[in-house]
C-alpha cells in the first residue's frame, strides 16, 4: 500500500514536553510543602489534573488551574496571594521556555518531507501549541499541521475526510498508545510507536487495548526513515 502521509505527534515525539511537567511538579510539591508531604501533593493534584482535562482540556493553562485548586484544598481555602504567585510563575515559566527538539528530529522530519507529505497533529491549546510549533523550527517541514483538543478515531477520520486521504495511506507517529496508535489503527491506518520514558500516566493505555503486532515500534525517531523506506516498497 502506497503511504500518502506520514503524520508526526508533536509533545514528547518531536520534542520533550512531559520534562517540562515533571519539573514543575517538583517546584509545585516543594511549594505546597507546608501543607502536605510533597508525594501526596502530586497525587492529588494528579487526580484534580484527570478531572479538569474534560472541562478545560490539555495544556499548560489547565494544569496551572489544577494546580491552583490543589492549593485551595490542601491549605483549606487558605491560599496567599503570594502562594498564587508563585504558582502562576511556575505555568509562565513552562509556557515561554525555549523548545528542546529530540535528537534525530530535525533531520529526520527534513529528509522525510523530501518523500511524503507530513502532518503534524498535536492535541492541546490552540496557542499553546502553535507558540512550540512556531519556536521549533519545523513547521516548514509539515505540509498539514492539525491542532485539536484530543485525538479519538473519530479526530482522525475527520481530518482524513476534510484533506481526502485514504487511512490505507495514512502513518501516524507517536509516543503514545492512546492518543496516536490504537485510534489510528481504528480507522484502517498504519502506526509506529516510538515509547517515551516519561510518558504521564493518563496517556498510557491500558494493556488489554494494545492490539498485538498492529503496529510498528522503535526504539528512537533516528530508525523511522529506514521502517519507511522498507513500507514505502511494500
Ligand atoms: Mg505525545
Amino acid at each position: 500500500m502506497k503511504l500518502e502521509v506520514v503524520a508526526f505527534d508533536a509533545d514528547d515525539t518531536l520534542w520533550h514536553n512531559e520534562t517540562l511537567y515533571l519539573d514543575a511538579k517538583g517546584r509545585y510539591g516543594e511549594l505546597l510543602s507546608p501543607y502536605q508531604e510533597p508525594g501526596k501533593v502530586l497525587q492529588i493534584l494528579d487526580e484534580n489534573e484527570y478531572q479538569n482535562v474534560s472541562i478545560y482540556g490539555y495544556g499548560t493553562k489547565s494544569f496551572v488551574l489544577s494546580m491552583i485548586e490543589t492549593a485551595i484544598e490542601l491549605s483549606g481555602g487558605d491560599i496567599t496571594g503570594h502562594l498564587m504567585r508563585e504558582i502562576l510563575a511556575i505555568g509562565r515559566q513552562m509556557l515561554s521556555g525555549e523548545v528542546q527538539l529530540f535528537e534525530y528530529a530535525e533531520q529526520v522530519v527534513a529528509e522525510l518531507s523530501a518523500g511524503h507529505p507530513l502532518m503534524l497533529i498535536t492535541k492541546g491549546d490552540a496557542i499553546e501549541q502553535g507558540r512550540k510549533i512556531e519556536k521549533s523550527g519545523l513547521a516548514r517541514y509539515f505540509h498539514y499541521i492539525e491542532i485539536v483538543a484530543d485525538k479519538t478515531a473519530e479526530v482522525y477520520r475527520t481530518i482524513l475526510r476534510r484533506y481526502g486521504l485514504d487511512a490505507a495511506g495514512f502513518l501516524m507517529v507517536g509516543n503514545s498508545l492512546r492518543s496516536d496508535i490504537l485510534p489510528v489503527l481504528e480507522i484502517g491506518g498504519q502506526a509506529v510507536y516510538i515509547p517515551y520514558e516519561h510518558t504521564w500516566i493518563h496517556e498510557l493505555a491500558v494493556e488489554s487495548e494494545i492490539a498485538k503486532n498492529g503496529y510498528y515500534e522503535l526504539e528512537h525517531l533516528g530508525q523511522l526513515p529506514a521502517l519507511i523506506e522498507k513500507l514505502s516498497r511494500m
